[in-house]
């Protein structure tokens, strides 16, 4: 019995096998087949693409071959000539023994090297090669056994003295040697999807008797099957999350007729947008069951999403439970701690004298408060005294317990893993047998086809209007010194309208301590600025640099400026915040830490110096800061750089949409940095790629053709697991889908 857990070394001659261990840490039948190729020659047309240095493989001509004797040596050296396409190469070989036979004037073949020049001459020396249409003794099989007028061969990444045809000739002697393999996917879906057994589509995969496609972008067809058989997998898997987070017993929480929720409503300053009645109303649902909510809430900067949260919350509270959000960073909770605290007014204040009946509290847990703080906000947690409890990090480390956690929410998901999430979910268990409710929010766009994979055990829920008088932001690039006073004068005009301004840094000071980067201010991670900067621009870049510049700014003279980093002291960076809150600072100058979620609505303008530092999606939220409020927000983006880096920031300005700038974004890096490569490392996938921010996937797919396909597993997979939810009856699938788990997991153990 031989099937795709077999090895190699038991179905392969015992050095191919070592090559391919070796090499390409290929040891199974099932690796070996899924070491897909890279492309396709066409044996008919394929010509040489030659590039000195790098590994080619191509189908040549010879022109000519001499043999002559060399002086130091014995033997005779053969020189060969061969044609392909536009290019003439020199071959040489150091032995004209046993390859003169072979290398006659007008053969094609086929050869494999690593391309040297010599005298403005391409040069292959001993390279691997194959004889096309010959009578070759040492080759009765042809190329691949089986396929006699093959046409196409496959080309495989390097693997050192394996060309590609032996390794396609050692994926032919495995396919012979298995037997016939049993198919993961049912049939009856294979049918209904169009699609070959899975044997077919290794087959021709490796051996393709068609291909199709654009350009040089040519595949077989077959691929769709092993393409299809990743998508369904991962559909599956998350389909069976989904079951089990139904499956696991919740507590249902319907907010109390004339209770908290109510009295809140009563008191909101203003209307809730349609978006987020509607989101709420999706919310109160999920509360309402008896197994745990999981659902995403997406919304752009400035789109409301924490007062839908709070209303949440206060839902929960009502019916008697506890809710806790956790923030990325101490400011953002703060904030958060102290919005709650004023949107609520005494209902905040549960308990004190004068709070109101039905009220509750609000405890706040951050990792650098004293230890007397610290104690209170466990206590209130752990008594359920406090229906709220906000924080960082800090709430989900051991030691800290709730005494009815019925909701955890999580701002800005993308800053978190799913580890931490899963954490949070975990407070609960210590005091019930039931699961939290989840919620998170994030303000990165989630392109649909990562919503329905990294996400696709969550319900989603968007924000997709703004909440109305939102003033528009207007973007600026600043590259031009003599812009620079204009920048800080009109700072001064918003400062005498009774406006505030930010000025953000991407660091904190020149110390040789500097260049470690503090968590929460991660731009100080950011490469240095391309050589190609104007000089004229002062080099400011720094808190503490721009402090000193602004000091001495005659039109800034009189204002009250202060600042705001990471590595200030808890109590401080409070207190600046508060006072810049209630208006007593005019100008903060501050590291990325306000990047997310900070919200004081009477701030208009930000400044961003040296703004090609900042990522496209971090200059979004950051611009997200201002324009919260009646008045117009003007962002001012202060640049040294030119080229692309300055084409990034203009592209920046001109759009205020999240999608928009999400797409910019994608054109530099890959998904998977935008979400956070936590959510989205799933080395495990060989054939999706869900991150290219290209048209088209490698394998010439577009990003529509990909969606539909997720779509179709997606439906395929809720089939299969609705009356099979333990795949008792699809042992195959579920063995498949073990061993993608294991991959997935041995990725996020590397990735710590
Ligand atoms: P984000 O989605 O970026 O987290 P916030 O929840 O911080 O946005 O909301 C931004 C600002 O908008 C806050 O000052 C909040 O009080 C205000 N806000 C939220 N909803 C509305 C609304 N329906 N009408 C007016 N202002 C609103
Ligand atoms: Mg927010």
């Amino acid at each position: 019995m031989a099937g795709l857990q077999t090895p190699l070394t038991r179905l392969l001659p015992a050095d191919v096998a070592r090559k391919l261990a070796a090499h390409r840490d290929l040891r199974t039948a099932g690796d070996l087949l899924w070491f897909l190729p890279r492309r396709y020659l066409d044996l008919r047309t394929e010509v040489a693409e030659l590039v000195p240095g790098s590994y080619a493989v191509f189908v040549g001509t010879v022109l000519s071959a001499t043999a002559r004797p060399m002086r130091q040596r014995r033997g005779r050296l053969l020189s060969v000539t061969v044609r392909s396409g536009e290019h003439e190469i020199d071959v040489a070989f150091f032995s004209a023994h046993g390859h003169e036979r072979k290398l006659l004037p007008g053969a094609s073949g086929l050869f494999a090297g690593t391309v040297g020049a010599y005298g403005g001459r391409l040069q292959l020396t001993h390279p691997a090669y194959q004889m096309l249409g010959a009578d070759d003794p040492d080759d009765a099989q042809g190329l691949i056994p089986g396929v006699a007028d093959q046409r196409y061969m496959p080309v495989y990444r390097e693997v050192k003295n394996l060309p590609s045809w032996k390794i396609g000739r050692a994926v032919a002697m495995v396919l012979d040697a298995l037997d016939p393999l049993v198919d993961p996917v049912p049939a009856d879906i294979l049918q209904r999807r169009g699609l070959p057994g899975l044997g077919e589509a290794f087959a021709r995969v490796h051996a393709p008797v068609e291909l199709r496609g654009h350009g040089r972008n040519l595949w077989p067809p077959e691929l769709a099957r092993l393409r299809y058989d990743e998508a369904l997998m991962m559909q599956v898997l998350l389909a069976r999350r989904r079951l089990a987070h139904r499956s696991s017993p919740a507590r249902p929480r319907r907010p109390r007729p004339g209770g908290l929720l109510e009295a809140f409503d009563a008191r909101l300053p203003f209307e809730l947008t349609a978006g987020q009645r509607a989101v709420g109303e999706e919310l109160s649902e999920d509360l309402a069951r008896d197994w745990p909510m999981h659902r995403l809430l997406q919304g752009d900067v400035g789109s409301g999403k924490t007062v839908v949260a709070l209303r949440a919350m206060l839902a929960v509270v009502d019916a008697g439970g506890q809710a806790a959000m956790l923030a990325p960073t101490e400011v953002l909770a703060a904030q958060h701690h102290r919005s709650i605290t004023t949107m609520m007014g005494d209902l905040a204040e549960g308990g004190l004298l004068g709070g109101a009946d039905q009220g509750t509290r609000v405890a706040l847990l951050t990792g650098s408060q004293t230890t007397a703080q610290r104690r209170r906000a466990l206590l209130q947690a752990a008594s359920g005294e406090a229906g709220i409890v906000v924080g960082t990090h800090a709430l989900i480390q051991e030691g800290v317990g709730f005494f009815d956690l019925g909701l955890a929410v999580v701002d800005e998901q993308h800053r978190f893993g799913v580890a931490q999430r899963d954490a949070l979910r975990g407070k609960a268990q210590d005091s019930s047998a039931a699961d939290p409710h989840v919620l998170v929010m994030t303000a990165t766009p989630i392109p649909r086809t990562v919503a329905m994979t990294v996400f696709g055990d969550m319900d989603v829920s968007v924000l997709t209007e703004l909440p109305a008088g939102r003033s528009p932001i207007t973007t600026h690039v600043v590259d031009k010194p003599a812009w620079l006073a204009r920048t800080w004068a009109r700072v001064a005009e918003e400062v005498a309208a009774g406006h505030q301004a930010y000025v953000v840094c991407p660091r904190i000071d020149d110390d040789a301590a500097d260049s470690q980067p503090h968590p929460a201010d991660e731009a100080l991670e950011s490469p240095e600025p391309p050589d190609d900067t104007h000089e004229a621009l002062p080099a400011a870049r720094s808190v503490m640099e721009l402090q000193g510049l602004l000091a001495t700014e005659p039109s800034l003279a009189g204002l009250a400026v202060d600042i705001l980093h990471g590595r200030l002291p808890a109590e401080a960076k409070e207190s600046v915040m508060a006072a810049f809150t209630a208006g007593d600072i005019d100008v903060l100058i501050s590291t990325t830490v306000i990047e997310v979620g900070v919200d004081v609505p009477n701030a208009t303008v930000m400044v961003v110096m040296d703004a090609e530092r900042f990522g496209v999606s971090q200059l979004h939220q950051l611009r997200g800061r201002i324009g919260r409020g009646t008045a117009p927000g003007l962002c001012l983006l202060v640049t040294r750089a030119q080229g692309p880096a300055l084409e990034r920031l203009h592209q920046v300005a001109a759009t205020t949409d999240g999608f928009e700038v999400a797409r910019i974004d994608l054109e530099q890096r890959r998904e998977g940095d935008v979400l956070g490569a936590r959510q989205s490392g799933r080395s495990s996938l060989r054939l999706l790629r869900l991150t290219g921010p290209e048209e088209r996937d490698p394998y010439g797919l577009t990003r529509a053709d990909l969606d539909r396909l997720i779509q179709e597993a997606r439906e395929d997979a809720a089939e299969v697991v609705g009356d099979d939810p333990d795949l008792h009856r699809h042992p195959e699938l579920a063995a498949a889908i073990g061993a993608l788990l294991d991959d997935e997991q041995a990725a996020y153990l590397e990735r710590g």
